[in-house]
Parts: structure tokens; C-alpha cells; sequence
């Protein structure tokens, strides 16, 4: 008795490319101790195990096509009743349609709040930043600002994406915005939705976003939508 139960922290990110979604994300996880859920993680997991919904996914990237939301919602439904989910999680890259977000809602029900951070920067800043953005030449993983010349991984070369040329960048963008929008108008009604300013420096975004994460957890339920 007594003893206060810690809220959940249940987060969904979202972020055009070149916002910093993904580093927010991993360190938000990483400083509260949640799991830091990438549907394209799951989705390979879920195939790698051979579970049902893994199969039936399995058999559509094979084909070349799109999972559908029904599988996806499936995988993500099935990754959210883990334990480890219990003081909350951050979710990357779902739900990315509005049926997918209708059943979040309904896997969230009795849960608690559901903060959709939305990571914000002006598309100048974003050319400028996916312009500059690096890769490993050797491994291909994503270079941090901190690595100057050599990879942090396996000491390979960094290298220019060759395909963030600015109209590739202001394509993937613009697709980005597209397919976002309906998201961020299904949720931006809410308390528990906030936009950050991405156009800070990182570990200025990180404080703003843990603030508003927190404030936003506290949103009493009958609140919420
Ligand atoms: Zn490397």
C-alpha cells in the first residue's frame, strides 16, 4: 500500500527522414528503460521465428509486395503483449495507415495514455541535413556526426548516401508528408499528441521530447481523445 505505481510511457514517434526520429527514439528507450519497437525489426523477427503472421508476411515480401495492414497490426499486437512492454515502449514505423492506428487504439484500450510524438523540422533543414548524411562504405550502417572519418563499427570509410541526392531527398519527403498526414490529423486533436521542434540541437530536442512525454502520460483517460 502506498507504494505509487509508475505510469506507463507508451510512445509512438513519427518524423520525416532526416529529423533525428530514430536517435530520439533509441535514447528516449534507452534512459526509461522501454523497448524500442521498429516494426521493420519485428517484421523480420516475426519471419525469422516462423510464427503464423511471420509466415503470411514472409510469403508477401517474397512476392514483392506490401504487408497488409491486418498482418502488421497481427505482429505488432503480438509484440505489445510481452512483458517487457509493461512500463510502456516506443514504436517506430507504426502505425503508418489509419486502420493501423484505429487498432492501436484498441490494442491500447486498457493500457495507458498513448503519447504520438511528432518530430518537426523545417524540409530547408531537412535537405541540408540529408545532404550531409553519411553512410559506412564498408557495413552501410547510418554514420553518426560524432564519426569524423572512419566508421565507429568496423573502421570502414564513410561515404555519401549516393541516393540522397536533393531530388531523390525532396521526393522521399514529399512521400513521407503524404502518407503521413492522415496520421498526424487522426491523432493531432488529442492532449497526448505533441509536436517537437526537431530543428534544435539533439540533446535540446531530447529534454523538450522527455518533457512532453511525461506531461502528456499524465493526461487523465476520459481526456484523451
Ligand atoms: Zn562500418
Amino acid at each position: 500500500m502506498g507504494q505509487q505505481r509508475p505510469m506507463a510511457l507508451n510512445v509512438v514517434m513519427l518524423g520525416p527522414p532526416g529529423a533525428g526520429k530514430g536517435t530520439q527514439a533509441e535514447r528516449f528507450a534507452r534512459t526509461h528503460g522501454l523497448p524500442k519497437i521498429s516494426t521493420g525489426d519485428i517484421l523480420r523477427e516475426a519471419v525469422h521465428n516462423g510464427t503464423p503472421l511471420g509466415c503470411i508476411a514472409k510469403r508477401t515480401m517474397d512476392a514483392g509486395e506490401l504487408v497488409s495492414d491486418e498482418v502488421m497490426i497481427g505482429i505488432v499486437a503480438e509484440r505489445l503483449k510481452r512483458d517487457d512492454t509493461c512500463p510502456g515502449f516506443v514504436l517506430d514505423g507504426f502505425p503508418r495507415t489509419v486502420v493501423q492506428a484505429t487498432a492501436l487504439d484498441e490494442i491500447m484500450d486498457k493500457r495507458g495514455p498513448l503519447v504520438v510524438v511528432d518530430i518537426v523540422v523545417p524540409e530547408e533543414v531537412l535537405l541540408r541535413r540529408l545532404a550531409a548524411r553519411r553512410i559506412c562504405g564498408s557495413c552501410g550502417v547510418n554514420a553518426p556526426v560524432e564519426w569524423v572519418t572512419a566508421c565507429g563499427n568496423c573502421g570502414g570509410r564513410l561515404v555519401h548516401r549516393t541516393d540522397d541526392g536533393n531530388e531523390v531527398v525532396r521526393e522521399r519527403l514529399k512521400v513521407y508528408h503524404r502518407e503521413t498526414k492522415p496520421i498526424v490529423e487522426f491523432y493531432s486533436g488529442r492532449p497526448t499528441f505533441q509536436q517537437i521542434d526537431g530543428n534544435q540541437p539533439p540533446d535540446v530536442v531530447t529534454t523538450s521530447m522527455d518533457a512532453a512525454i511525461r506531461a502528456a502520460s499524465l493526461v487523465p483517460k476520459e481526456a484523451r481523445l
